[in-house]
């Protein structure tokens, strides 16, 4: 069986390498118009197109033809290549792009629109296609696939279809949304071919290096961060998107190799801020597809997998627009051939062939049904509006508050992505609350609506029937379906104060900017004593990380005080004018602009409570030197998630050293070594026993070491035991006791068992329990977690932290005589901030550690269980995090 099956791929491959292949048959390509061929050297598909490549093909596209095809630059990926998106439209349509363009902000802007101007629009406009590809840098079919749509849209005469879509639409393209990610794939399967593609799955040529091209240069998902505005790649692309405001949005991408073809309509659960039409419109799309699917013969699928559930995706943050959004999924052949399980032989053309069709078909779609997409578009802004104007949440109020910093930050964001936010211009009074002038007001009947409510609400519910069916598949031991984190609500995760009410509060507002960083309180005169920085707003961390790097000597309390009157709280910066240079007083005036800190100065060091400024609870700060472990086995996300965080939010630098380097490496130059979640075997598996000795050298001596999520598996091993912590299997519920622990005792294996009737169902499923097993697989809930005050490593962080917890990782709590829990899940009852958690989650998770420090000799161990920095949104982490590193190297005690 095999080898016939192995004779009928070689005799396919034979036929379809044949020169007659045709992407499109009886296309007739007008020769006037550059191939990819005349430009690149290569057919379509026959090679991987490279970022550079590929810009140049539209650039000659575009100035072959400039009245139908122009390129624009919208942002640049942090290695520096351009990010571009090309718009492709009849000459009539081009001349007017602007107007056209108009219009769509008409629409979208319908309160302001006359419906008589709507209607016009509708009528006569075209509407915007736009298709994105490569947003994953290693699912490479897609970019190559963009080229050849573009080619067929200005080139082929024999298909009628062409002519609909550039009357009745604009097309844009967005060839490659990650060419960070996509140059490092083609590096290394370039570096790794040899006489001819091979097609076995264990070639190098189809096993990527860490960390893979799926991510973008600080080894983001850029497919889950659209709306966390922290990338270039994803800012320009919110900016550009508002620009044109599409009917449509695709987004493009490759899963498993031996899969088929997936497009929408799309998975449950639903978000509920998406409305019928939107979920309806996608079958269009779907049937479009799925008639040349079948014209050309080839496979595909829809609705088991890829939810629009979580809203951060490309196929799902559009939608909050009035946009149709969706993903299209190819069978990644991860080179140029790749043989499937059932012997058959995916070749890259034929993958770019499936995109290229569904790419066609869905600019077709939009041709054919453009006044009923433009129609249900401007019909979702007036739905918008009028529910938010009818809803029980009729305003959203971010008042004036602790971290006020990350309150703007808040507005800011919500501000970029199109909410119209209003700053109160005086107090005033909502739902029996007083407001400070300047707290932020969101009136709700806006068209922005649905996206606010999907990001601020403290929870968006799963439908009941979709949980119903995936606590069955649990108990059965089948994974759930649920995609993604099913909480990500920004206030809990910014720890930012967001309130409801349902009226309209009586305050006049100005348009709030986009503006991210707000000018600091920064003091008149030069200090006698000392410059204050109170600690707890990230602004004030990036004051300490340019004051450092710029070598001011700088202090801070473990406790809070009062002095001149005011109460600072525990951390707050100290740089003392005596400690310091003369030209002190313009260096911190400098560092607090930048930083966005505020800044007190004091004349009089007399603490009226809480200790003077020389007190034993005064910590001198050191500079640190931070390294992270790089590379396998630490999780790509992770490691570059939190390089980021220190890097790019904090400003502060940090060396990535390749995990096995770490084993025998002389360390003593870093304070601090960071060890981010890991993947497979871990770290035990690429330290060995050399390297726990070393990093247990390395702590003894002054070192801070902090693990970050599943790091601490390592850590807390028996054998390691750097940790005192210790990671715990699922709770046995006590009616199985007895069937889990009998037989788990015996030393010797045994050749048969005693037997037993089984005479119900219960006795039937405990016989089928696993005696041990871990926690269920969580897959992403925002917990909340206490804090222990009194603690230097909690100095200015909030009494209660909201922590993003997934995955199976659960651990004891740390014993008084080793170490301390600074923070610590909350009960059982108060657990739950957001989103769906399993109730044996639940329970076990109850004040279970959340961050643990372990004082070993000179050094500290400081465990964060779960990772603080994901997707680096978690705002209100931020400053437990960066206190494990200056507030932990300051505490060490290293020999000099
Ligand atoms: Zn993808």
């Amino acid at each position: 069986m095999r080898s016939i099956l192995s004779l009928a791929a070689a005799l396919f491959a034979i036929t379809a390498n044949a020169q007659d292949f045709e992407f499109w048959p009886n296309a007739d390509y007008d020769p006037s118009v550059p191939t990819i061929e005349s430009v690149l050297g290569h057919a379509p598909g026959e090679r991987i197109t490279w970022h550079a490549e590929a810009v140049r093909y539209f650039e000659a596209l575009a100035s072959s033809d400039p009245d139908r095809v122009t390129v624009h630059r919208y942002a640049e990926s942090w290695e520096g290549r351009d990010l571009i998106y090309v718009v492709i439209a009849s000459p009539e349509n081009m001349r007017r792009i602007d107007d056209i363009k108009r219009d769509m902000q008409s629409l979208r802007n319908a309160a302001t629109t006359s419906r008589s101007e709507a209607d016009r629009i509708i009528q006569s406009g075209p509407a915007v296609t736009w298709l994105s590809y490569g947003v994953h840098g290693d699912e490479i079919s897609s970019t190559d696939a963009s080229m050849l749509t573009a080619y067929h849209l200005l080139a082929a005469r024999g298909d009628p279809r062409v002519a609909d879509i550039l009357r009745e639409s604009v097309v844009i393209i967005d060839p490659m949304q990650n060419p960070d990610g996509r140059d490092r794939f083609i590096h290394g399967f370039e570096m790794a071919e040899g006489l001819a593609p091979d097609p076995n799955r264990l070639a190098a040529e189809h096993d990527q290096p860490w960390p893979g091209g799926r991510y973008n240069h600080y080894l983001f998902d850029m497919n889950r961060d659209w709306f966390t505005l922290n990338q270039a790649e994803s800012v320009g692309r919110v900016v550009a998107f508002q620009d044109w405001f599409p009917v449509v949005y695709v987004d493009l991408h490759e899963m498993g190799g031996d899969s088929s073809y997936y497009f929408a309509p799309g998975a449950e659960p639903i978000n509920p801020h998406v409305t019928p039409t939107q979920v309806k419109n996608e079958e269009l799309f779907g049937q479009t597809n799925a008639a040349w699917f079948d014209e050309f013969g080839i496979d595909y699928f829809s609705r088991d997998v890829y939810d629009n559930f979580y809203s951060g995706y490309g196929s799902s943050w559009p939608q909050y627009f009035g946009s149709i959004a969706m993903t299209y999924e190819q069978a990644g052949v991860e080179g140029l051939i790749f043989r499937q399980y059932n012997g058959h032989e995916l070749r890259y053309r034929d993958a770019v062939r499936n995109h290229f069709v569904t790419s066609l078909g869905s600019a077709e779609t939009v041709a054919r049904n453009r006044q009923k997409f433009l129609q249900d578009f401007y019909d979702y802004q007036l739905s918008a509006i009028a529910e938010g104007r009818s809803d029980d949440i009729r305003t959203y109020i971010i008042p004036q508050q602790t971290d006020q910093a990350g309150a703007n930050k808040l507005a800011g964001m919500l501000v970029q992505q199109g909410v119209a936010v209003g700053v109160a211009n005086g107090s005033f009074k909502a739902c029996g609350e007083d407001y400070a002038a300047g707290s932020y007001v969101i009136d709700m009947a806006q068209p922005a609506k649905r996206l606010v409510r999907t990001l601020l609400d403290a929870n968006v519910a799963m439908d009941s029937g979709f949980v119903g069916e995936q606590e069955k598949r649990r108990a059965i031991g089948l994974e759930s379906k649920i995609y993604d984190i099913t909480a990500w609500s920004l206030p809990l995760q910014m720890n930012v104060r967001a309130e409801t009410c349902n009226l309209l509060p009586n305050v006049g507002t100005t348009s709030a900017g986009p503006s991210l960083v707000h000018a600091p309180e920064l003091p008149t005169t030069h200090a006698k004593v000392a410059y204050l920085v109170p600690w707890g707003e990230a602004t004030a961390v990036r004051f300490l990380s340019h004051a450092l790097q710029r070598g001011v000597l700088v202090k801070s309390t473990d406790a809070g005080f009062t002095l001149e009157g005011r109460r600072y709280p525990a951390g707050t910066l100290i740089v003392a004018v005596a400690d310091n240079a003369a030209d002190i007083h313009r260096a911190v005036r400098d560092i607090a602009t930048r930083s966005g800190a505020n800044m007190v100065a004091v004349d009089d060091s007399w603490v009226t409570d809480g200790p003077n400024l020389g007190s034993n609870q005064v910590v001198s700060h050191n500079r640190p030197d931070v390294a992270i472990a790089w590379d396998n086995p630490t999780r790509p996300t992770s490691a570059g998630q939190a390089r980021f965080v220190i890097e790019r939010q904090f400003d502060y630098p940090v060396t990535a050293i390749r995990t096995e380097r770490i084993a025998k490496a002389d360390l003593s130059n870093y304070e601090v070594l960071i060890l981010p979640e890991m993947d497979g075997d871990g770290y035990a598996g690429v330290l060995g026993e050399s390297g726990a000795d070393n990093l247990r050298d390395w702590v003894q001596k002054g070192g801070v070491l902090i693990a970050l999520g599943s790091a601490n598996d390592y850590l807390a091993d028996a054998n390691v035991d750097l940790l005192s912590i210790r990671r715990e299997k699922a709770v046995v519920e006590e009616g199985d006791e007895d069937s889990a622990s009998s037989g788990a005792d015996d030393e010797q294996p045994e050749a048969t068992v005693a037997g037993r009737n089984l005479t119900s169902l219960a006795d039937y499923e405990q016989s089928i329990t696993p005696k041990t097993k871990l926690p269920d697989f969580l897959a992403g809930a925002l917990l909340r977690a206490d804090v222990l005050s009194e603690h230097w490593l909690s100095a200015g962080v909030a009494s209660s932290l909201n922590v993003l917890a997934w995955g199976d990782n659960i651990y004891t709590p740390i014993r008084l005589d080793s170490g301390f829990n600074v923070a610590r899940f909350a009960s059982a009852e108060n657990l739950l901030a957001s989103g769906y958690i399993w109730e044996e989650n639940r329970k076990q998770l109850a004040f279970k550690p959340f961050v643990v420090a372990q004082p070993s000799g000179r050094g500290f161990v400081i465990g964060f269980t779960q990772d603080p920095t994901i997707r680096a949104y978690l705002d209100g982490l931020n400053v437990i995090f960066m206190n494990a590193i200056f507030r932990g190297s300051a505490h060490a005690r290293p020999m000099h």
